[in-house]
């Protein structure tokens, strides 16, 4: 069976490791209090190169934006952490014949980064990036590709665990993918479709999928 993970906020707490290293960065930099809460702010919701062009401008920087941005690769990924039990629930998954995928929207060098650092990558067939294939999740292309790359079709069925409604679950239902939503606390939001299963965190989602098995 194939399992699909979104990345971010799913399988490692990018929240956490975006503010750890903006933290790091401003102190560096001996910038004000408030920095700390800009680059966390510009940064949350996707992070490019581009975004190092603004607030180079916005922080008063003298660093070129393009070592910028190497700087957050590179501190970003020893920044963050999966979350606790993991990479047990992964190796559990593949000890038991599970096919298992990454697809995640981003750069590639930073999520490539981050997947290495964490000692993630090599639990997956295939790691699709929405910069390397060209489309973003939710499009039904993304999550062929992130299939393709496992070596699997989607026809086949699987199943796909993120913590973003529009992305992950809504991305899933059209690719006809079971979905498993990671809730962190949160509550469905009325008016979208639903997704298969609610759980609080990946750990009990990894659960669920070996239980329906
Ligand atoms: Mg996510």
């Amino acid at each position: 069976m194939l399992a699909l993970f979104d990345l971010d906020n799913t399988l490692i707490d990018r929240n956490g490791g975006l503010e750890s290293w903006a933290r790091d960065f401003a102190r560096s930099r001996r910038l004000g209090e408030g920095a700390t809460a800009v680059i966390c702010e510009r940064l949350r919701e996707r992070t490019y190169p581009a975004d190092f062009v603004h607030l180079r401008e916005t922080l008063g920087l003298d660093d070129a934006p393009g070592d910028l941005w190497q700087e957050y690769v590179d501190g970003v990924a020893r920044s963050v952490r999966c979350f606790p039990g993991v990479l047990e629930g992964l190796e559990g998954l593949r000890a038991e014949g599970w096919t298992l995928g990454v697809a995640t929207n981003g750069a590639a060098d930073v999520q490539r980064a981050k997947l290495a650092a964490t000692g993630l990558a090599p639990f997956f067939e295939g790691i699709c990036i929405s910069e390397e294939v060209g489309v973003r999740k939710p499009a039904y292309a993304h999550f062929k590709a992130a299939a393709t790359l496992c070596g699997r079709r989607l026809g086949s069925g699987g199943w796909m665990v993120g913590d973003k409604p529009e992305t992950d679950i809504g991305g899933a239902r059209v690719a006809g993918l079971r979905s498993v939503w990671v809730a962190g606390g949160r509550t469905w939001a009325d008016g979208l479709p639903e997704p298969d299963v609610v759980v609080p965190g990946v750990v009990e989602a990894i659960g669920v999928m070996r239980a329906a098995a």
